[in-house]
């Protein structure tokens, strides 16, 4: 594995099962040199996975007091995973922000598109009456914001929403529709300069079993000279590299000569991937 880096992971802050100084010495020992804990933005609305508002100040306090911890050969960064929903102003104070759609905005307390494929379902047809390509266009409107906020450095699983779509088919993206939509939201984050995740989360998970985004979007991102990470989206320390090696390889079989890592002084720079 050439990676040493992973900056998406979840913790007991949020909707994560082990300790920020769990998940960091799992990336630590399987030989990484800088990893990051990302936070669930607090979201305007009561749920079960994103921590309160007053969360996130003992959250940076926590990472800061871990920062030390560790010698030098190992880098700590405290991230935090905004929700298009949530407050911009929760992304003061962290080292950096991957910007996520997790929700369709369809009312007050919105779907979420990543929690059973049976409420995703449920809401294509209640409110998009049964028109899974309406549910997708809305999904990447929403991921406009991500290329709007200019704060975001990061794309976050770029097609969450088809999650649940190589066990249960919910969205076609096949369809003209679906895709015009999915290019249109691919072009603003290229022309923002955001940073593609290659995803493996729902792969941890036993969802799928190829990383966000599709592969029709990494032959693009490729192509177009768009710059991507492996991230694992962990919420156990067991997963922390899920699916890293083969994630390489299909980057490599896709044109992709090297990946980024975010450096010490917070710009980021290539690794090459050749072996
Ligand atoms: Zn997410
Ligand atoms: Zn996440």
């Amino acid at each position: 594995m050439i990676t040493k880096q992973n900056l998406h992971m979840h913790s007991v802050w949020d909707d994560g099962h082990d300790t920020c100084l769990d998940m960091l010495e799992a990336c630590r020992a399987i030989g990484f040199t800088s990893a990051g804990v990302s936070l669930h933005s607090p979201m305007p609305f009561t749920n079960d996975w994103a921590p309160g508002a007053d969360g996130v100040q003992p959250y940076i306090r926590e990472l800061a007091g871990l920062k030390g911890r560790f010698q030098k050969d190992f880098r700590v960064l405290a991230g935090i995973e905004w929700d298009v929903l949530s407050d911009p102003a929760l992304m003061d104070g962290f080292d950096y922000v991957i910007g996520s759609v997790h929700h369709l905005p369809v009312k007050d307390v919105p779907p979420s598109v990543d929690n059973t494929p049976e409420e995703l379902r449920q809401t294509v047809n209640e409110h998009f009456g049964g028109d899974a390509d309406a549910a997708a266009a809305c999904y990447f409107r929403e991921l406009l914001k991500v290329a709007a906020e200019p704060r975001v450095q990061i794309c976050g699983h770029f097609d969450l929403l088809l999650k649940f779509n190589e066990q249960q088919r919910i969205f076609n993206p096949e369809s003209c529709a679906y895709q015009v939509a999915a290019k249109t939201a691919l072009d603003a984050l290229l022309d923002a300069g955001k940073v593609f995740e290659i995803n493996t989360g729902a792969i941890s998970r036993g969802w799928r079993s190829v990383p966000y985004p599709e592969r029709r979007w990494l032959t693009e991102i490729a192509k177009r000279g768009g710059q991507v990470l492996l991230a694992s989206d962990a919420h156990r320390a067991a997963h922390v590299a899920t699916f890293f090696e083969e994630s390489e390889m299909l980057l490599r079989s896709l044109g992709f000569d090297h990946v980024v890592e975010l450096a010490a002084d917070g710009t980021f720079v290539p690794v090459s991937l050749s072996v």
